[in-house]
Order: C-alpha cells, then structure tokens, then sequence
C-alpha cells in the first residue's frame, strides 16, 4: 500500500502544541481556572432537551449572532461566529488570503496567526516589536510598505507578552493599513481599552473575540468576529454548510446571561495576577507588566527549560517559551485560582 504524502510544505513548521501533561496544577494554556456558573449548566441542560438533533442547525446562528450583537452594541451582520477564534483566523487567512497574498505578523506574538496563514498558503510578513514588547509603528509602517499585507494581524493584549495596544496605536495601524487590521482579542476582557469601540462598516478593521479564556469556555470551542459587514459577508463564503452545531450555539447565547459572572472572575485573576507580580519582586527573575491573564518571565540565574522542568518534577505546569522567537530563556505562566498560584510561587521558589 503506498499512500500519498501529505502537502511537502507542511513538514516545514511543527504543529502548535502545547503538552498536556497530566499535572495537579495546569497553568499552561491561559484557560480559566473556573468553571462557567453552574446556572449556566442547568439552562444549558434545559436546552439541550429543545434541540432537535436531527435536524441541521441554524445555518447562520441567528440567535447567537443577534445577541453578540446587542452584547456588543454592533448590527447582527456584523458578527460572525466560529468553532473558536481559531476558525475565524482561518476562515479570514481563506477569504482574504492564500496564493500570492501575505498576512504581517509582529513577533513575538500569537503563532498560530502565521501557522494558520501558512496552511491556507498565505505567506505570513514578520516584523519584530520595541525591546520591551510594545508595537513599533516605524516597523509596522515598514512592513505594511514593503509587503503590501491584505491582514495585519494584531494581538491586544499580546500573548505571549501580555501587553495591550493603546487606541493611538491602534489607530495609527489602521491609518497605514493597505488591507484589513485584526486585532485579536482572545484576552480583551483584561484591558482597559477594546478596539471594538472602533468598529465601523466604513473602516478597515474587525476584532476576534473567544468564549475560550474569560468565559471560562475553552471545551466549548466558540469565537467569533465583529466588524465590517462586508467581512462578515467574505467569511460566510468559506465557511462550510452548518460549520457551528446547534448545542455550540445555545452554549454562547446563554453564556451572555451571565456576563456578571465572567467579569467577577476576571477581576478576581486580576487580583491575584498583581499578588504573583508582588511575590516576583523578591525573586531572581525579570517579569513583563501584564494586561492579561498571564505573565511572561525570565528566570534570571538558571535556564528557561530547565526551570520548565523543575517546576514540572513539583506538579506545576507552565509553557516553555524559552525557544520561541524573541523569547530566548522565557517562561509563560497563566494565573490559576489562588490555590494554584501558591503552588506555583511554592515551586517556584524552590527550584530558583
Ligand atoms: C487562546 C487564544 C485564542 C483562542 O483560540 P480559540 O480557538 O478561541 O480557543 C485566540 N487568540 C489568542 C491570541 C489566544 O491566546
């Protein structure tokens, strides 16, 4: 039996993988540490005795789009919903780009925005970002000149680094923009500032947002976009038939009930985000300010994967960073509960 071989290209760039490793304390992935409420369940449940499964879905998710929309002040055209923000980075990487066209990313950022540019054969334009991680518009102007991107890719606030983009920024990105500005908001929930106030069908720009991190939903695989609907129309083009399931679209329409709810446990990660901060002050390390729910740090006398390791041997596990682009030596640790970050400061402390 001979089977073909996959794409060549495909070999040229590993998969994005995190490990999952079984662990008692998981701090790898920038998941909530919480479970949704469980009212949440209980309605969803109800639900889930309403849906008619044998029945295609609601092709163009109606009744979750319309109540994104009001979440979010914005027309029901204007969104359009994904099995997770991954899907949407893919379903613009298709509508907008492929053979030909490139995509400008700034490193260090989310890499899965050229990983899944690259699949759909759409060349990602690096450009690097200021010593301290913020975005450096001479770089992003020169990149936008030279490549001519038909997405420039932003991540606000950026993961790995956790900083977010300021509405000047913003807008002097979009100012230059020769095609349409993303800004990914998988952690927007975090920041003082959203650039969902900017959105406009007139203006150049739309915003992903994921129900994967605040609302505490990650196994739901739910994201979405909100902009132009004109994007919104594109997107809908290379979107397969029924892509998001009717359970999926009853999951986030009740999620909304409790929006309450999901800014209690962010305001509760940002607590104990500054309480890891403090506690980081009296160790031999280098930690970036965060605008999110995760920190970037370099431990300063041993080895990133080394510390890596020693963490894992004490049941904490965090992401090695520490050979990423720009990264070299750096950690990244997702704030848990805080029960879960003693543990990790314990650690922590122990192996530096
Ligand atoms: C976690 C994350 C996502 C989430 O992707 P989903 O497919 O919605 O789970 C998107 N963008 C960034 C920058 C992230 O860190």
């Amino acid at each position: 039996m001979t089977l073909p071989e996959p794409r060549p290209d495909l070999g040229l760039r590993e998969g994005y993988l995190s490990p999952q490793v079984e662990v008692p304390v998981r701090l790898n992935t920038n998941e909530s540490p919480l479970p949704p409420p469980p009212e949440w369940t209980e309605m969803l449940v109800d639900e889930l005795h309403r849906i008619q499964f044998n029945r295609y879905p609601d092709r163009s998710a109606s009744e979750l789009r319309a109540a994104l929309a009001a979440f979010h002040g914005v027309a029901p055209e204007q969104v359009f919903c994904a099995n997770g923000s991954n899907e949407v980075i893919q379903s613009l990487c298709l509508a907008y780009g492929g053979p030909g066209r490139r995509v400008a990313v700034f490193e260090p950022t989310y890499a899965l925005h050229s990983h899944i540019a690259h699949l759909t054969g759409t060349a990602a334009a690096e450009g690097g970002r200021h010593r301290d991680f913020s975005l450096d518009l001479d770089e992003v102007a020169r990149v936008q000149a030279a490549e001519d991107p038909v997405l420039t890719f932003l991540c606000s606030p950026n993961n790995p680094t956790g900083l977010a983009d300021s509405p000047p920024t913003v807008g002097a990105v979009l100012e230059g923009a020769p095609g349409l500005v993303v800004v990914d908001e998988a952690y927007g929930q975090f920041a003082a500032w959203s650039a969902l106030s900017l959105i406009d069908d007139e203006r150049p720009l739309a915003v992903i947002r994921t129900f994967s991190k605040t609302w505490s939903m990650a196994g739901a695989r739910l994201g979405y976009l909100v902009g132009p609907a004109r994007v919104v129309t594109a997107l809908e083009r290379v979107a397969l038939p029924y892509h998001l399931d009717s359970f999926k679209q009853a999951a986030g329409r009740l999620a909304l009930k409790f929006a309450g709810q999901m800014e209690e446990r962010v305001a509760l990660i940002v607590r104990e985000r500054q309480r890891i901060l403090a506690a980081f002050a009296s160790l031999p390390l280098t930690a970036w300010p965060s605008q999110s729910n995760f920190i970037l740090f370099r431990p300063g006398r041993r080895k990133g994967d080394e510390v890596w390791a020693g963490l894992l041997d004490r049941g904490v596990l965090v992401r090695d960073t520490s050979s990423w682009p720009g990264l070299a030596g750096c950690l990244r640790v997702t704030v848990g509960t805080p029960e879960e970050n003693d543990r990790f400061l314990a650690a922590l402390g122990e192996v530096l």
